[in-house]
């Protein structure tokens, strides 16, 4: 069944068999800081259920994530003084996600940090645009 995957590190984590430093916990997630960060503050949000990719996480999940996430990066920036912050969130080996948990990452962003977020983005054909919507509002979940 998709979405039941094997134990990961983070599910040691979660279990407290493997330390962590938390900075959020309630009965859906726990946040807690990267261990190798890409800036100062640069947190994980792993919901607590054991599912490898955001399209599998049961709804209430995602609704508590999504409610979760601002208030933590508020706090981010309150603590560390970053001005901004990257969400980033990677599913698939293809797609760079090492940990096969579902997990967001906030990335804190300060002036001249020297992290990139522009990827090669190039102007589509309008109809080739047009067409591809209709094949994925066609698509089945
Ligand atoms: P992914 O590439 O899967 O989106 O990101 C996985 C993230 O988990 C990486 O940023 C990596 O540094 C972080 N990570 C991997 N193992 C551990 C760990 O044992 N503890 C913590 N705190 N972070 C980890």
């Amino acid at each position: 069944m998709p979405g039941q995957d094997s134990e990961t590190i983070f599910t040691k984590i979660i279990q407290g068999e493997i330390p962590c430093q938390k900075v959020f916990e309630n009965e859906h997630i726990l946040a807690f800081l990267d261990i190798a960060p890409l800036a100062e503050g640069h947190t994980l949000v792993v919901p607590k259920c054991q599912v490898e990719r955001l399209e599998d996480l049961p709804p209430e999940t995602a609704a508590e994530v999504a409610r979760q996430l601002g208030p933590i990066a508020r706090r981010i920036l309150a603590a560390t003084g970053a001005e901004g912050y990257n969400i980033l969130q990677n599913n698939g080996k293809v797609a760079g996600q090492e940990i096969p948990h579902v997990h967001f990452h906030i990335i804190p962003r300060r002036p001249g940090d020297g992290l990139g977020y522009r990827w090669n983005a190039r102007p589509a054909d309008p109809q080739a645009l047009a067409d591809l919507a209709q094949r994925i509002r066609a698509a089945t979940d």
